[in-house]
């Protein structure tokens, strides 16, 4: 086989120097390394910007040496060679210790690429025994002649790299496959739609992504990789559908469970969610397995538009899992499923909870509840994706906030799904956070989109105030006056932080992991670094408000995720209660505590929240005929990201609207779950938000292709390069398991 060279494993042929790149990365064969593309181009002749650079990351730049010195080291024997080099703009240090034969090579006006972490010494920034490369002495003198000229203005491909995998290492060992590389590949594309789109072939385009000699080599070479990774996914997700569909799926509907909920709503359904209502219902009583997602905003109804949905599952005899996206909030949704349900029917249903933390004899006692079907309902994390978990009569699943999920859950979940009956469950995907078409189209596949646009009647208008302590240091007093006069009132208000104490911050994945991506993390070195300072705590802020006089009297208490279940419980029904003034909490009460009579919000550090998480914690208040305040608090500098993201929910209750600035304000690894920002499963070229057309153009011609062709017979390049992908997820979704 002429491309047998992809699928050959990397061992045997890197030499000793290069093997590090296997353990570094995790690539097994050479068709990976060689999708290991750069992340950027540098010319020879060009300077990085030193004045960039932060402390603690991991860098390759290009620059000139401009002086170097050699010293005595007092407290030890031997010598530090120290080594200044410049851009132009800034200054960096290169340190060496007892290489005193590098002043044979650095010598000023030296220039090369220089790779390592950078460290701090004395408040300077410096390397210390970075790698380097240097350029040869005459690449930039002027008046070169041609080859030289060629040499200088050649593309330097830059490599996502590690502190012990520079760049260029990364260029050697993918140079010694380049060197193996036949004239041809197969290309996964085949040459109709490839050339109908002025794309160049495959083994092209990876020699010239990898060895470009100008730039508009590495630009077509990364138009047809980039095009062959969304054809591929494509092709891919296609025939996940068709397989998917092909299962097929047991038809459910309505009966005498559904009707009695019905009877029993306290409040008539809007009409956004009886029209949704309508369209799952539809899908479920066909035989094609529903995959249907709905958006709609902070409390406009989702779950009782699920609750119907596993009520008319119930009522065919089958069972619904809920997935949540951790612990605390699975708990949360039983309990409030159990709430709307009633004592009637939840006797009758037996919604069960099933999470990893469940004490060994509940989770026994859970398991065996979901594997003999007496629990219709089964609520959990994705401790319900475990191989031991299996249910009677699986008939739909149900997940909400997806945006949390990552890639390899959701994959694990449909295969889950597609055992049990031998049929697959219908799937219905709940959010808050709208997900553009294309993002659906990629990560999904195939998702049908309901929107609920509507708010039940009643509902209250919310005023949202950001509270920038770095431009009124004064304000902060002024936020404690705030909630106590609407204490005054009767009203009750909640107090939420990041972080549990100085060292626990809540489990939940997006409080503080989006906020450092977002505000620029190594590679793309972003935002300023500096001092951070901790994130406002639970259990010091609810000492402080004790302490406070304007809340003297209060009955404040705190909610967090280390506490027992039944702590939270209590506390959460005595604040529904009345009994508890102001709750300081975590995002635990982002979902589930339904207190009309809660008016104010107090968000701490909300820079350390991402906008969806914002915008849900915010709809906490408001609920009822009180108005809302939701006071966002933050030390974050104008300007920055992180004030941006805090305006702008403050700026709109528009979940919608809000959807669209998160995109703009994420990085795209976000907009994937965390898991597709560096995991060997993840896109490589294609970035769902900027090359929508594209992926939509892809879909198409793969559509095609796999409709002339739906075994792809014919098309054996693209069969490989889907059974190589597929292996790729496999081997990432086992590596984290
Ligand atoms: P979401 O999950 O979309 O944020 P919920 O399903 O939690 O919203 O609903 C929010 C609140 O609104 C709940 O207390 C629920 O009982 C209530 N609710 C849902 N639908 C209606 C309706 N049609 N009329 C009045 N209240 C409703
Ligand atoms: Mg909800």
């Amino acid at each position: 086989m002429p491309d047998s060279l992809l699928d050959r494993r990397l061992g045997p042929i890197l030499g000793a120097g290069e093997k590090a790149i296997e353990k570094a990365f995790g690539y097994r064969t050479a068709g990976e390394l060689l999708a290991h593309y750069p992340r950027r181009y540098a010319r020879r002749g060009e300077l990085t910007a030193l004045d960039e650079l932060h402390v603690d990351e991991s860098v390759t730049i290009v620059a000139e040496v401009r002086s170097v010195q050699e010293r005595a080291m007092r407290q030890r024997k031997g010598s530090i060679l120290e080594v200044s080099i410049t851009d132009g703009r800034g200054f960096l240090t290169l340190t060496f210790f007892n290489q005193r034969w590098r002043t044979g090579e650095l010598v000023p006006g030296a220039r090369g690429i220089f790779a390592g972490k950078v460290g701090s010494y004395r408040g300077a920034r410096q390397l210390a025994h970075p790698d380097y490369e240097l350029f040869p002495p005459d690449a930039d003198v002027p008046g070169l002649d041609g080859s030289a000229r060629d040499w200088v203005e050649q593309p330097v491909p830059i490599y996502p790299a590690t502190a012990s995998v520079p760049s260029w290492k990364v260029a050697k060992a993918i140079g010694v496959i380049l060197d193996l590389l036949p004239a041809e590949l197969d290309d996964p594309v085949p040459d109709d739609v490839r050339t109908g789109r002025g794309l160049i072939g495959f083994a092209e385009a990876l020699r010239l992504v990898h060895r470009p000699a100008v730039d508009a080599d590495w630009r077509r070479a990364q138009d047809a990789l980039r095009f062959q990774e969304a054809f591929v996914l494509q092709a891919g997700l296609l025939r996940q559908r068709a397989e998917r569909r092909a299962t097929g799926a047991a038809p459910r509907v309505p009966g005498k469970l559904s009707a009695e909920f019905e009877a029993h709503l306290p409040f008539p359904l809007t009409h956004d969610q009886l029209a949704v209502g309508a369209e799952i219902e539809s899908d479920l009583a066909g035989e094609v397995p529903m995959n249907r997602l709905v958006q709609g905003e902070v409390g406009s109804g989702k779950t009782v538009v699920a609750l119907r949905a596993m009520l008319a599952v119930a009522d065919s005899g089958g069972q619904s899992a809920f997935l949540a996206p951790t612990e605390v909030l699975a708990g949360q949704h039983l309990r409030s499923l159990v709430a709307a349900l009633g004592p009637d029917l939840a006797a009758r249903l037996r919604p069960t909870l099933l999470t990893g933390q469940l004490p060994a004899a509940d989770r026994r006692r859970a398991m065996l509840a979901a594997a003999s079907g007496g629990a219709s309902i089964v609520v959990g994390t994705h401790a319900l994706l475990g191989d031991r978990v299996s249910f009677a009569d699986l008939g739909l699943v149900v997940v909400d906030e997806q945006h949390r999920f990552g890639v390899d859950q959701r994959e694990a979940l449909r295969l889950k799904g597609v055992t049990g009956s031998g049929a697959s469950p219908h799937v219905l995907v709940l959010t808050a956070t709208p997900i553009p078409r294309t993002v659906a189209m990629t990560v999904f596949g195939d998702l049908d989109v309901s929107t609920i646009a509507e708010l039940p009647a009643g509902r209250a208008a919310i005023e949202s105030h950001v509270v920038a302590l770095v431009d009124h240091p004064g304000w902060e007093d002024r936020i404690w006056q705030r909630l106590a006069e609407e204490l005054a009132q009767g009203r009750q208000g909640f107090v939420v932080c990041p972080a549990i104490d100085a060292k626990t911050v809540e489990d939940d994945p997006d409080a503080l992991a989006e906020p450092a991506a977002a505000s620029g993390s190594a590679a793309s070195g972003g935002a300023a670094s500096g001092p951070v300072a901790p994130p406002a705590a639970v259990l010091p802020v609810l000492e402080q408000l004790r302490a406070m006089p304007a809340l003297a009297g209060r009955r404040i208490e705190a909610l967090h995720g280390r506490l027992s279940s039944d702590e939270k419980d209590a506390t959460m029904r005595a604040f529904a209660a009345g009994d508890i003034d102001v709750l300081v909490a975590t995002t635990v009460i982002e979902v589930g505590v339904d207190v009309p009579n809660a008016s104010t919000m107090v968000i701490l550090d909300a820079d350390r929240f991402g906008v969806a998480q914002l915008h849900q914690l915010r709809g906490r208040v408001g609920r009822g005929s009180v108005p809302g305040l939701c006071l966002f608090v933050t030390r974050s500098e104008p300007g920055s990201v992180a004030r941006e993201r805090v305006d702008a929910v403050a700026g709109t209750l528009d979940g919608f609207a809000l959807a669209q600035v998160d995109l703009e304000l994420r990085r795209e690894g976000d907009v994937l779950g965390a898991d597709q920002s560096g995991g060997r499963s993840s896109l490589k070229l294609l970035r769902v938000v900027r090359d929508g057309d594209l992926i939509a153009d892809a879909r198409a011609a793969a559509e095609a292709v796999l409709d002339a062709d739906p075994v792809l017979a014919g098309h054996p390049a693209l069969l490989s390069a889907l059974a190589r992908r597929l292996d790729e997820q496999e081997r990432a979704f086992l590596g984290k398991a």
